[in-house]
């Protein structure tokens, strides 16, 4: 895509070496998100859609994108769904953005905390858990997402990552040798036939974290953005800078992992991942493929302590 604003301003450099106003900015931004749902058919014609909303930048460009994208789609309907996990200087103002930007928007917005649900915080949960933050975090946020989801009949729920993130997940499951993992990234996941379990649909999948921190500088979308004390700790953190440091040597680098990636990914899944494969939970009746699911079993442990 080349910018016809000769004249205008360039606020942005593709990895192409491109260089874009704002205007063609948004529209490459745009056009790609809308790309990346038409070929993956990620929207159907008659859904409820649920955006997991932290508050955060990516999660905000998403569901200010879907908001302006479903207008025009009569039988969609767009929600939004944030779980307050319960981390001290840091998600109650993420909470605040959310409920504003829902209110510009127009978009019911739906909280619920670990606290109410579980019966601790995230904070709380650490104290006693000798696990990571994120491990805990991640397992109780999907476990609310898709139970709530469901619960409010959505059909999907949509996640605002982006092509760093899934790239640092690619990695990470690739040296920790976690194929199961592996198999259930992509664009799309989840099983088509299992009604438990909401699929997971990533629009922002192809486009980078500079290529969505600028959107959301340049459109206004603003909040504190604050990181979350625990992100630091993770694993993640260190895959990122690795990254981005190859990224910036060698740029490329994050785009060409997730086309090698997606090229296997139909093997993984074959592998992996088959219908049928996903259980209940003998507790919670959640989808699991264990006996027990893994919420039940850190919720388990909780008790005892
Ligand atoms: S960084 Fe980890 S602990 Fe913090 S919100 Fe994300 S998953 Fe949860
Ligand atoms: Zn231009
Ligand atoms: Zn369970």
């Amino acid at each position: 895509m080349t910018c016809k604003n000769g004249s205008k301003e360039p606020v942005f450099v593709l990895t192409s070496g491109e260089k874009l106003c704002k205007n063609c900015f948004n529209l490459y931004f745009e056009r790609k998100a809308r790309k990346c749902i038409r070929q993956h058919e990620l929207i159907g014609k008659k859904e409820r859609i649920a955006v997991a909303l932290s508050g955060g930048k990516d999660s905000s460009v998403l569901l200010t994108l879907l908001a302006s994208i479903t207008r025009q789609m009569k039988n969609v309907e767009l929600f939004a769904i944030l779980i307050d996990e319960g981390i001290k200087g840091y998600r109650p103002f993420t909470k605040k953005d959310a409920e504003k930007l829902c209110k510009k928007l127009k978009v019911k917005l739906y909280v619920y905390s670990f606290k109410k649900e579980l019966g601790y915080s995230l904070d709380e949960m650490l104290k006693k858990l000798k696990k990571g933050p994120c491990t805990v975090c991640g397992t109780f946020r999907r476990y609310l997402l898709n139970k709530k989801a469901r619960e409010l009949k959505a059909d999907k729920i949509a996640f605002g990552h982006n092509a760093d993130d899934e790239a640092q997940s690619i990695v990470m499951n690739l040296f920790r040798s976690n194929n199961d993992a592996a198999a259930r990234l992509g664009v799309i996941n989840g099983l088509k036939k299992d009604a438990r379990f909401i699929r997971r649909i990533k629009p922002l999948y192809f486009l980078l974290e500079k290529e969505v921190t600028a959107y959301a500088f340049l459109n206004g979308i603003s909040g504190k953005f604050v990181e979350c004390p625990y992100a630091g700790a993770a694993y993640r953190g260190e895959v990122r800078i690795m990254l981005n440091d190859f990224e910036n040597k060698h740029p490329g680098t994050k785009t060409g992992i997730l086309s090698a990636f997606l090229e296997t990914l139909p093997l993984l899944k074959e592998k992996f991942m088959k219908e049928g494969d996903i259980g209940f939970c003998r507790k919670c009746r959640e989808p699991t493929s264990a006996e027990e699911c893994m919420a039940c079993r850190l919720l388990e442990q909780l008790k005892k302590k």
